[in-house]
């Protein structure tokens, strides 16, 4: 038996089933989560998408309105979508822990394998396509909600189609999805090009303090707390700062820092050689190539800028 025949069989025999992703999720978790919600749902299979908190630029993502914060004591599958490790998972931890069966669908080169079921193509650009073609294999019929779940994770996690990792399918899902209705558009609007005011203010402060390092191939800057509090930044307000840093002539990494309740969160982005989760994976995280990310629980943003520089600086040409 194949991989996909093994998770068929999981998700038909499964009587109560639980989706899960990463804290602090992106267009890619939520957009996953939610196409393999409304795909079982057509299959006469409920699930329950457990995520605690998002940003609101996902308000019009379909299904996003039956997503719970907190779930039951106990499900018999846990299917974890967009997660490359289980610390990433936070206090839905549990619903993993507790299930009897785990599957992981994911596009992390960086993935644990923390499932009992592992599908993971660390090819694909979004976990999103991923699930794509799982639904392809299965011959599921992709409706144009679902097609806009899937849009959603697609479009986000490329940026708009703007990495290395876009492929033909990559196109042709879109054209597929535009075919059947979806407002490509409207997504991309949603999620990429609308900054509420309060991200604006925090970008301004994160723009300030931007520091470059080694002739400017390094950039740093960071949000903490008191920035938020000060600006009245909603959840995900953050989003896409480390991009700025990246976006600037010259610059291989970007990094940001922002303060959670762990300690800081550093997010890590490359624009052409350096293997960024391989340097977050020194620290205990992970991710992608161009696209990675750790906690730090100990230390002040001058020092965890200064361990990450000087890690990044054996890595620069
Ligand atoms: P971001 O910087 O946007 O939070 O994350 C970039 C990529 O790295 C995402 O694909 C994300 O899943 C991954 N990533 C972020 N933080 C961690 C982490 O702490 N551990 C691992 N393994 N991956 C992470
Ligand atoms: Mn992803």
């Amino acid at each position: 038996m194949s991989t996909l025949d093994d998770i068929y069989e999981e998700i038909n025999i499964a009587e109560s089933i639980v989706i899960l992703t990463h804290e602090h999720p992106d267009g890619d978790a939520i957009g996953t989560a939610l196409a393999l919600a409304n795909a079982l749902k057509m299959h006469g299979k409920s699930a329950d998408v457990i995520i605690p908190e998002y940003s609101r630029c996902f308000n019009n993502v379909p299904g996003i309105k039956d997503v719970l914060k907190e779930g039951k004591d106990e499900y018999e599958l846990a299917i974890a979508v967009d997660l490359a490790s289980l610390s990433q998972l936070g206090d839905c931890v549990k619903y993993f822990e507790n299930a009897k069966k785990t599957i992981c669908i994911d596009h992390h080169s960086s993935n644990n394998m923390m499932g009992d079921i592992n599908f993971v193509d660390p090819f694909s650009p979004a976990a999103a396509q991923v699930l794509y073609g799982i639904f392809k294999a299965y011959n599921w019929e992709i409706t144009e909600e679902i097609g806009a779940d899937l849009m959603t994770g697609i479009i986000t996690d490329t940026g708009g189609f703007q990495y290395q990792q876009v492929s033909k399918e990559t196109f042709e899902i879109a054209a597929e999805m535009r075919e059947l209705g979806v407002d490509i558009p409207q997504i991309y609007k949603d999620t990429l090009a609308t900054h509420t005011i309060t991200s604006f203010k925090l970008k301004r402060i994160a723009y300030d303090r931007l520091e470059f390092f080694e002739d400017g191939k390094i950039t740093f800057t960071y949000i903490d707390k008191k920035d938020e509090e000060k600006v009245n930044a909603e959840i995900g307000d953050y989003e896409g700062i480390v991009n700025e840093g990246r976006n600037l002539e010259g610059v291989e990494v970007s990094i940001f820092l922002h303060q959670t309740e762990k300690g800081y969160k550093a997010s890590l982005r490359s624009n052409s050689y350096v293997n960024v989760s391989e340097i977050c994976g020194k620290f205990g995280g992970g991710g992608h190539v161009r696209a990675a990310g750790v906690t730090f629980t100990e230390g002040t943003p001058k020092q965890i800028k200064e361990q990450l520089v000087e890690e990044i600086k054996k890595y620069l040409k």
